[in-house]
């Protein structure tokens, strides 16, 4: 059974086009992995096909490495967009949730130090398993949004969206600029420092805020 997206528990009305996500946008994160800090957005383009249900469980792939969780804002575009500026994105956003950005980290260094583009490493089927979306409202502070992912019950990540390098507007008007955002795409707005290697038999916790609350338990991919 394919995705489909949830959004104030009814089913979204748009289909899920693409899955726009940025690297390195906290700085802790690009610390940790021994990376610089970018000057513009690290931006890459993850399919439809990757998108799965966030619970009761996800599968991770166990012959390609370790892979790793990052766990993200992710917003969901109810309104097409294309060169918008930041007002404009504020009336596009339907829906935010939280998204997993799975990455086979070993094979993603074999990739990078290749010179070769990453996409085996993060767009394989079921790379993104995203949670249901609450509805968006500008009474919410895109700039003040808590994360937090807990494995077997020790805290393992943890940011605020104002840790940002490129706030969620300011990254989705960028992104326009040379992708069009049609409804039902969703943007993954990069992951705080902690990413680790997921185990079969994880159990995880993932909370936006005290907006969503998603536990969920690592299986293998057959
Ligand atoms: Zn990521």
């Amino acid at each position: 059974m394919s995705y489909q997206h949830h959004l104030d528990k009814q089913i979204f009305p748009h289909a899920l086009g693409k899955i726009v996500c940025v690297g390195r946008n906290y700085a802790e994160h690009a610390k940790e992995l021994n990376n610089p800090v970018p000057s513009q957005p690290i931006l890459f383009i993850k399919p439809a096909t990757a998108a799965v249900d966030f619970s009761p469980q996800i599968a991770i792939p166990t012959r390609h490495g370790s892979c790793h969780h990052e766990l993200e804002i992710a917003i969901l575009i109810g309104k097409p967009l294309s060169n918008a500026n930041e007002s404009e994105v504020l009336d596009a956003i339907s829906g935010i949730g939280l998204g997993l950005d799975l990455t086979l980290r070993d094979l993603q260094q074999q990739l990078k130090d290749k010179s070769h583009p990453w996409e085996r490493a993060k767009s394989f089927d079921g790379a993104c398993p995203l949670s249901e979306f609450i509805p968006f409202t500008k009474a919410m502070n895109l700039q003040n949004i808590d994360l937090r992912l807990e494995i077997n019950q020790q805290v393992r990540q943890r940011g605020n969206s104002r840790e940002m390098l490129f706030p969620i507007a300011t990254l989705i008007a960028e992104i326009s600029q040379w992708f069009t955002l049609n409804p039902g795409d969703v943007i993954m707005t990069g992951t705080p420092a902690g990413v680790a290697a997921l185990q079969v038999g994880d159990q995880l916790i993932a909370e936006l805020q005290d907006w969503l609350r998603i536990e969920t338990n690592v299986i293998a991919k057959n």
